[in-house]
């Protein structure tokens, strides 16, 4: 790379400033593009994982969602790539470790990444002739698909409201915790932008015309509105004079005075209220939320962020947290929670409690004013602080962002200054400010200080209450039915027409598919350019008196370790016992440390130490169920972690019933959670569980069957404890033992002697029961059509079914096909044209295959859609496509690039289930070789499928009973 000067000029970009980023070991280059105004910032390192975003500031001025709907549409087509749908093409075809399009509430960004220099400047190229020179002036459609249009099919037809965003918004929008967040964000932001939804509002949307859309794009698309983010290892010049001269040479620099205003002071606390919809009298019942929310200061200042995400954490995350302790305490809410959001200018810092009623909102206001000025003038646990502080250190050390590319991680850290004026370097020298924050945390009243000056002097803040309202969805569906009446009683003959037209050509837009020369505009990589062979683990077992497997990985000197304690000698009768075990071992006192103690140990010497229930299913009827102890923690605190846990795992005390009644219900609590939030993986284990015994299992120990049985553990609790106390024993005392353990661990050579020795000793103490057999569950699996109902304002379907059952197994090739099927038949036909956010397939090498739909509007069409698809399946084949850009997608779904606690995970799951390097490599030769003959095995496959109706539908009340004749069974979800 060349030695970049500031103030030199390279391809129209001049160099501003340049810098050292020694906390991710990279260097920062900041330019501007001096014709068009633009801005880039360039992130030089090793890293193969490149990234790129443009960004561009968008604060809405109303709720129409304009932002939302422009982030959509301009990913329809554009000069260069004149498909309906590039995204989706690329989707399919590249070997993207991300791609998406996010809105957020004053910025729209773009980003992907790719590890692959080809792909990554193919998907480059796409989205900068995207933003830039998108089909949304040619084509309404885009806009009517996208954003909302009315719906005619013919004169006589019901009006009613139809658009991608416009429904994916109404299923956001019914969640009660959107509904609290945006709440907060009018209560705390009644003048400016943040508090306007830039998602768009349901009742706000068909407000938009087009040629406001048309405008927003106009005004705020233009290169001096933008960020333009590069990460990673790539040839920098080059890249410069691409942009420069595809694209930034043909625009000027035009004037922008986008400041985002700041909020005028309130005089005095804020109130706000708003409801949600339940069904039932029932879900009315201590089912409120009350916040208390603060508007904190500026998201420029780095060390401010990390100083509050480390605050909230010793607030209101721990058992051992002041605030959560006393809100609990006082019976105030079943649960607390910390909302911090850094992505707004003024930061909001929200204290948050569920399960509560409207009646306790001035002892709620009490309780955390006066349990915050004790804290200011008590001062916080030294001990609370320093176990959070090496918490912290620990994830900084480990690297780790989940799914997303590090790079990404970074750059959208840095928008929280750079969109603002500040420079982009400063926040990523994380270090210093997490040191900075430690040593005033340690060595000064710093934490009680913000406590004091930035709440509770502080009057810009609010209390918002979300409450359930019974029946509120209903009405709301008949005052929009009144409407459309209304609105359509308005029309004139000619509009009417007007609209019937409208809808036809539409229509035709959709069902249009894109000529193969268009097509064809869209870059792809030849199928020579994939890497042939499968990125192959280095496992090794280790046979001692215990099984193990030792995965050698370079960590950072973090020892991943996973304890894997076999459920099958649980008799039935305590089986969800054993998985409410998982929510309280890890949580519950032990002889050395009690309720708050426990996790302030677990967070001083370790990365994390908790449960998890882990099920890995080889075919229809084999599964293993596992509890697991998971731990990470750093090579030299290694004694200090066994020795919490062996405390977890010998000393728990489940006499303390105080306490065990708390983890209950905070147990039921998180289920619930997981019911409302991911309703889809709710259904899937639902309508697996009816044909196969491994999913059986899962929704027995986490589904809805698990959160029923919660609900009667909270009254048996109540009732009797002391009998839940003795079988919690009983079931404990069955799964851990030296016969049932299997132990994983990952690490670097070095540590492993180490932990070996620890290991010994911990087995050592465990209980020697060699008599105890596997059990054999009586789940009857019988094809079901379930239909579940919720307060939801949408559905989510499911259609499931197994290969053993029709005589096929498992293939790579299996990959194939679900690229063809979600990609070119279930988005066209469930999202695009039928309205849902999204639907999907999935077929996994147990056998199991599945088809679901997220968010969807609709049940009997959407079920005709997956009926049809053996239909299509047969088209499809007889047009002879290039199977090339499916064959990339497969093979990218399992390129992903993982974090080395993933790869634990992932090499633990290979293990269980048997499978082998051969078999990993083989299934990526049957991919590579995929052919349409192949794919054509599978048509009667899928028309067995469907005939075997294994459906489950969870979703409104009353568009289920609509549908009733589809269902054998209707049930209440929650
Ligand atoms: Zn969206």
């Amino acid at each position: 790379m060349i030695d970049f000067q500031i103030g030199q000029q390279y391809y129209g970009f001049c160099l501003k400033e340049y810098s050292n980023i020694d906390d991710i070991h990279s260097k920062g280059y900041l330019f501007e593009h001096i014709q068009s105004g633009a801005r880039l910032f360039y992130v030089n390192n090793k890293d193969d994982n490149k990234v790129f975003f443009i960004a561009f500031k968008t604060p809405p001025e109303d709720n129409c969602g304009v932002p939302h709907i422009l982030e959509h549409s301009v990913l329809c087509g554009s000069r260069k790539y004149q498909a309906k749908d590039p995204f989706n093409e690329l989707a399919k075809g590249s070997l993207n470790t991300y791609l998406n399009a996010l809105t957020y509430a004053d910025k729209t960004m773009y980003p992907i990444a790719s590890r692959n220099q080809k792909d990554f400047m193919n998907m480059m190229d796409v989205y900068l002739d995207s933003v830039f020179y998108p089909r949304i002036y040619e084509n309404k459609e885009i806009f009517m698909q996208e954003g909302w249009h009315y719906v005619l099919e013919n004169k006589e037809a019901p009006l009613t409201i139809k658009g991608i965003v416009y429904n994916e918004m109404k299923g956001a929008l019914s969640d009660p915790e959107s509904i609290l967040n945006n709440a907060i964000s009018r209560s705390l932001f009644p003048k400016t932008t943040y508090g306007f939804e830039s998602g768009g509002n349901p009742d706000d949307i068909p407000n938009l015309t087009y040629e406001s859309f048309l405008n927003f794009h106009r005004k705020y698309y233009h290169p001096s509105n933008s960020y333009i983010y590069l990460y990673g290892n790539m040839e920098i010049e080059k890249q410069l004079k691409w942009i420069d001269e595809e694209y930034l040479s043909k625009f000027q620099k035009k004037d922008f005075d986008l400041q985002i205003p700041l909020e005028d002071d309130f005089s005095s606390m804020v109130f706000l209220e708003d409801t949600f919809s339940v069904n039932t009298k029932k879900d009315s019942i201590r089912n409120t939320f009350l916040s208390y929310n603060v508007r904190i200061g500026k998201s420029t200042n780095p060390t401010l962020i990390f100083a509050w995400d480390i605050l909230s954490y010793i607030l209101l995350e721990t058992n051992a947290s002041p605030l959560k302790k006393a809100l609990i305490d006082a019976g105030i809410a079943d649960e607390t929670e910390c909302w911090f959001d850094s992505s707004s200018y003024d930061m909001v810092f929200s204290i948050i409690t569920k399960k509560s009623e409207k009646e306790n909102v001035s002892a709620f206001q009490n309780i955390v004013e006066k349990t915050l000025s004790n804290i200011v003038k008590n001062g916080i646990d030294k001990k609370l602080i320093k176990a959070t502080l090496n918490r912290w250190e620990f994830y900084l050390k480990e690297e780790h962002f989940g799914s997303r590319p590090k790079g990404l991680t970074y750059g959208m850290k840095l928008m929280k200054s750079w969109l603002h004026g500040k420079s982009p370097i400063e926040p990523l020298c994380h270090w210093n400010h997490f040191q900075e924050v430690k040593t005033l945390a340690l060595t000064t009243n710093y934490f009680e200080n913000l406590i004091e000056t930035l709440i509770l002097q502080n009057n810009n803040k609010s209390i918002v209450i979300v409450s359930p309202k019974n029946g509120k969805q209903d009405y709301i569906e008949q005052k929009f039915l009144k409407e459309m009446k209304r609105i359509k009683n308005s029309l004139s003959e000619s509009q009417i027409e007007q609209l019937v037209l409208e809808n036809r050509l539409l229509k035709e837009y959709q069902s249009t598919p894109d000529s193969k020369e268009v097509i064809n505009q869209i870059p792809f990589l030849q199928i020579n350019e994939i890497n042939k062979n499968a990125e192959i683990l280095p496992t090794q077992k280790v046979q001692e008196e215990y099984q193990m497997i030792f995965t050698p990985l370079d960590t950072n000197g973090i020892i991943y370790s996973q304890l894997l304690f076999n459920t099958s000698c649980v008799p039935e009768n305590l089986l969800h016992y054993a998985s409410l075990l998982v929510h309280i071992v890890g949580k519950l006192d032990t002889m050395q440390y009690n309720f708050e103690q426990l996790p302030l140990e677990i967070n001083f010497y370790t990365g994390g130490i908790n449960l998890s229930n882990d099920i890995y299913s080889t075919s229809k009827q084999n599964y293993n169920s596992f509890i697991t102890i998971n731990g990470k923690f750093l090579k030299k605190n290694i004694k200090k972690a066994f020795n919490i846990i062996k405390t977890i795992l010998f000393e728990t005390n489940f006499n303390q019933k105080e306490n065990l009644i708390k983890l209950i219900k905070s147990a039921k609590v998180t289920s619930e959670n997981y019911l409302q939030n991911a309703p889809h993986l709710v259904g899937i284990s639902r309508s697996m569980g009816h044909i196969a015994m491994g999913a059986r299992m899962k929704e027995e120990v986490s589904g809805i069957t698990f959160y029923h049985f919660l609900i009667k553990a909270e009254q048996e609790a109540e009732r009797n404890i002391d009998i839940l106390i003795s079988k919690l024993k009983e079931v404990y005392s069955y799964i851990f033992t030296k016969q049932n353990i299997i132990i994983a661990v990952t690490c670097e050579e070095s540590s492993l002697h180490h932990y070996k020795r620890e290991i010994k000793q911990l087995y050592d103490m465990l209980l020697d029961k060699p008599s105890l057999k596997k059990q054999n569950y009586q789940f009857s699996l019988q094809n079901k059509q379930e239909g579940l109902i919720s307060s939801f304002k949408v559905q989510y379907n499911i259609q499931s079914g197994n290969l053993e059952d029709y005589g096929y197994s498992y293939s790579g090739k299996l990959a194939v096909l679900k690229t063809i099927l979600d990609l070119e038949y279930l988005w066209n036909s469930v999202r695009v044209q039928g309205g849902a956010y999204g639907c999907y397939c999935r077929f996994l090498r147990n056998g199991n295959a599945y088809f679901y739909s997220y968010r969807d509007p609709n049940i009997q069409k959407t079920y005709n859609t997956y009926e049809k698809m053996a239909v299509f399946l047969e088209k499809f084949c007889n047009t002879n496509v290039d199977l090339r850009k499916y064959i990339l997608g497969a093979i990218n779904a399992i390129d992903k690039p993982l974090g080395n606690e993933e790869k634990s995970n992932l090499v633990i799951a290979r293990y269980l289930t048997g499978i082998t390097p051969e078999m990993q490599q083989k299934e990526r030769n049957e991919i590579l070789t995929t052919t349409i003959d192949d794919m054509r095995k599978y048509i009667l496959l899928l028309e067995k499928i469907m005939n075997q109706q294994n459906i489950c539908t969870i979703g409104n009340n009353e568009v289920i009973c609509k549908n009733k004749e589809l269902f054998s069974e209707i049930l209440p979800y929650i």
